[in-house]
C-alpha cells in the first residue's frame, strides 16, 4: 500500500499534491491546519516522499534510496524543524535551522523541504525571521507550516502561504482501518473511532494505550452495571477513579458517550449507531429505566463536575455525588 491510501480522507489536497508534483507547480509554502492527530503530519511526510523520490511517478515508489531515508526520517533534504521548549519556537531556532540553511542547495533531491509541525508555536519574532524565507523562497525550496489554526499566523505569513484544512476523518473510516491495519476487534473499534471523533492519529494511539484502555474499562464497568449499584459501592468506585485523576476529562467523556448511546438506543435501536455496540443488553436495560430528563440532567451534571474538578475541588467526593447523582435518575 503506498503512503497516501495509508492517509484517510482529505482527497481534495491528495488530489492538488498529486497534480502539482505531477506539472512542477509545487509552491514554496504551505500552511496545513487541523487539530493534532488529524493527520498533518503523514501528508506532509507523504508530499515530501513523493517530491524526492527517485523514480517521479506520482507515487513514491518505496525502494529508491530517497524512499528509504524517507521512512528513516533521515533524508538529508527534509528537515524536520524542531524546539527544545514545549511551548514556543523561537526565533534562534528558526534562524540555526531554516534561514540560515535554505540557501545551501539540496543534497541530492530536486526539492529542499523544510517541516515545521506546531507551528503556531513560533512567536512573532521566529514568523518575521522566516517571513523573508517565504518572501523570496530558493528556487528548489518548500516549506510546510502545520499548525492547529491559521488564526495563530501574521496576516504577512498568512498571505504568502497556501492554507489547506486537513479534515477529520469519518467515523466508519477510522474503524475500518482499527479493524483492517491494527487488528482491532469490531467492538472496541466502534468505540475508539466514536471516541476520537475523526481523528484518526488520537484513535491509533487509545487502542494501544495501555493507560488509557485500563481507565476505559473502568468507566466501561462501572457505566455497564449502573443500574444495580448500592451507594457504598459507587463511594469506592469513586476512590478507585484517583488512580486516573489525570485523564479524567477523558473518563468523564466515556460517561457522556454511554449516556449519548442510550438516547440512540431510545430513538433509532439500531445496534450501528452505538459506540458501545457490545454493552447492547445493558443499554437495553438502562433506556428503561432513564427517561429523556434524566440523562439531560446527568449530562448537565457531568459537565458541572467537570468545571468542579478543573477549579480544584475536592476530587473524590465530587466524582463520588456525581455518581451517586446519576444512580438515583434510575426508575
Ligand atoms: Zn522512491
Amino acid at each position: 500500500m503506498n503512503d497516501l491510501d495509508r492517509i484517510l480522507g482529505n482527497e481534495s489536497i491528495k488530489d492538488y499534491f498529486q497534480h502539482a508534483i505531477a506539472q512542477g507547480r509545487v509552491s514554496h509554502a504551505y500552511i496545513f491546519e487541523g487539530e493534532k492527530g488529524c493527520g498533518k503530519k503523514m501528508l506532509a511526510a507523504a508530499f515530501s516522499k513523493i517530491m524526492q523520490c527517485e523514480a517521479p511517478s506520482g507515487k513514491p515508489c518505496g525502494k529508491c534510496t530517497s524512499c528509504i531515508q524517507m521512512d528513516h526520517r533521515n533524508h538529508p533534504d527534509v528537515i524536520w524543524v524542531t524546539h527544545e521548549k514545549a511551548n514556543v519556537i523561537s526565533v534562534g531556532e528558526i534562524r540555526n535551522q531554516v534561514v540560515n540553511t535554505i540557501d545551501i542547495s539540496p543534497y541530492k533531491g530536486p526539492y529542499k523541504i523544510y517541516i515545521i509541525d506546531e507551528a503556531e508555536k513560533m512567536n512573532p519574532a521566529a514568523q518575521n525571521a522566516i517571513l523573508k524565507t517565504i518572501e523570496e523562497p530558493a528556487e528548489y525550496a518548500v516549506i510546510f507550516l502545520l499548525a492547529n489554526s491559521r488564526g495563530a499566523f501574521l496576516p504577512t505569513i498568512l498571505s504568502r502561504c497556501i492554507t489547506m484544512s486537513v479534515k477529520p476523518v469519518p467515523d466508519y473510516a477510522v474503524r475500518r482501518y482499527l479493524m483492517e491495519q491494527e487488528g482491532i476487534d469490531e467492538g472496541r473499534a466502534d468505540f475508539y473511532a466514536g471516541f476520537a471523533m475523526g481523528n484518526l492519529g488520537r484513535a491509533i494511539r487509545i487502542a494501544h494505550s495501555t493507560e488509557f484502555n485500563q481507565m476505559r474499562e473502568h468507566a466501561f464497568g462501572l457505566l455497564k452495571s449502573m443500574h444495580e449499584w448500592e451507594i457504598f459501592e459507587l463511594d469506592e468506585m469513586a476512590r478507585q477513579c484517583k488512580a486516573y485523576k489525570d485523564q479524567i476529562n477523558d473518563y468523564l467523556d466515556i460517561m457522556r458517550l454511554w449516556f449519548r448511546d442510550i438516547i440512540v438506543w431510545k430513538i433509532l435501536k439500531n445496534k450501528e449507531k452505538l459506540f458501545f455496540s457490545n454493552a447492547l443488553s445493558s443499554i437495553q436495560v438502562q433506556e428503561k429505566q432513564l427517561s429523556m430528563e434524566a440523562i439531560n440532567e446527568i449530562n448537565d451534571r457531568i459537565t458541572q463536575t467537570e468545571r468542579q474538578i478543573r477549579a480544584n475541588v475536592n476530587f473524590e467526593p465530587s466524582l463520588d455525588l456525581l455518581f451517586i447523582f446519576i444512580r438515583r435518575r434510575y426508575q
